[in-house]
């Protein structure tokens, strides 16, 4: 790539971060919201092993996939040959998010570098202010 050539120039740096959080973007699998747990069921049958007043043996794990949603929280039961994909996808999410959230940082910095790097070099007369 040309990043070689502008390596000292911190705006150019952004740009190239930028650009590298882009092309992960584009190589990232399918994605999913929410965890996984394992639930434990108690059935209809009374006499089960489930209902055993000392030490009763409740059906599970059975794996629930958990996960909000334009605020609005979801679950469903994920069948155990789905469990290994689903798995992959959420991690998928979380790199998602990860690096969207790191774009937004880089984008902030590239538009301070941008547009307020003169605002910041406020004349002597005012103390600098911590925000
Ligand atoms: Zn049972």
């Amino acid at each position: 790539m040309i990043a070689v050539m502008n390596k000292n120039d911190p705006l150019q740096r952004l740009k190239q971060e930028i650009e590298c959080i882009k092309q992960k973007l584009l190589d990232l699998g399918p994605i999913h919201p929410g965890s996984i747990s394992g639930q434990y069921h108690v059935c209809g049958t009374a006499s089960c092993r489930c209902h055993a007043p000392v030490n009763p043996i409740k059906h599970g794990p059975y794996n629930k996939l958990t996960y909000s949603y334009r605020g609005r929280s979801n679950c469903r039961f994920v069948r155990p040959e789905c469990i290994d994909e689903l798995r992959q996808r959420l991690d998928n999410y979380k790199t998602f998010r990860e690096l969207t959230a790191r774009w937004v940082e880089l984008s902030i910095e590239m538009g301070k570098a941008e547009f307020f790097a003169k605002a910041e070099k406020a004349p002597a007369a005012s103390p600098p202010t911590e925000t």
